[in-house]
């Protein structure tokens, strides 16, 4: 039996000659791999639809296994994403992100929107480096490991200045900055981004301007705090890195604030 979905291709591998085997993100099911016959020849009509990162209408069937692509049609190709160098590194990494933090078949509608939305986002030219990190946020109660933002982690007070712990997983008020000698420093700007990003409806999110000082907080906690508690190891992220390095050589004011 054929199933109508609405998926994101994650990732393709080559099988055989001609054959792709495709992982979807479906908003129904959740991750599933099909076998799309014939998909690597360009003249196919499945070659458009298996791209990495193609967002479109699926029709398969499930299988325990690997199902099988019967067609597809594109909402969107994701195409701006590829085209660009960075906005590719950036998608790749939210993706494999994504990938390796859930399994076949278990459905998350939720996790399919946050997905597809930040796509969407990155393909029209919102700023990468701030749309990874809200994504890097919204994951952290997918994975299980969310951080306490809303009051101080060890006494629970909501006034005052706070810093970041990763140990406490969570902020630090001045008061309990002292239990962890390696705290991370916070400006104002940074714990106000760090809950916001955390409980916007992504949906909603206007345009957001962000100094470099506090992109660099920000990262510096959220890079600390996926290295203790995600146990992921993610090709994208070291590549991303990679690009950050050149894309600083590139543009060698890009550290300056505005
Ligand atoms: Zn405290």
């Amino acid at each position: 039996m054929f199933e109508k979905c609405e998926a994101i291709v994650m990732r393709t591998i080559d099988y055989g000659e001609t054959n792709k085997i495709v992982t979807l993100f479906t908003r129904e099911w959740g991750k599933v791999a099909v076998m799309a016959r014939g998909a690597k020849k360009p003249s196919s009509r499945l070659s458009a639809v298996t791209q990495p990162l193609a967002y479109g209408h699926y029709l398969i069937r499930r299988s325990r296994g690997v199902g099988v692509l019967h067609q597809g049609e594109l909402i969107d190709s994701m195409r701006a994403l590829r085209a660009d160098l960075f906005a590719a590194a950036y998608a790749a990494y939210i993706v494999e992100l994504t990938d390796k933090s859930t399994e076949e078949q278990k459905r998350n509608p939720y996790l399919f929107e946050l997905l597809r939305q930040t796509l969407q986002y990155m393909s029209e030219g919102r700023d990468l480096e701030i749309m990874a990190l809200i994504y890097e946020m919204k994951m952290l109660p997918v994975l299980g490991i969310p951080p306490v933002l809303d009051r101080c982690a060890r006494c629970g007070a909501t006034e005052g200045s706070v810093s970041f712990s990763v140990k406490e997983a969570g902020f630090l008020c001045h008061r309990c900055e002292e239990a962890d000698p390696h705290r991370m420093p916070l400006s104002p700007a940074s714990a106000r981004l760090l809950r916001l990003f955390f409980h916007i409806d992504l949906a909603r999110l206007g345009a957001i301007s962000v100094k470099e000082t506090t992109k660099a907080e920000l990262k510096a906690v959220l890079s600390a705090y996926y290295d203790e508690y995600a146990g992921l190891s993610l090709k994208a992220k070291r590549f991303l890195q990679q690009m950050s390095v050149l894309k600083d050589t590139l543009a060698p004011d890009s550290g300056q604030d505005a």
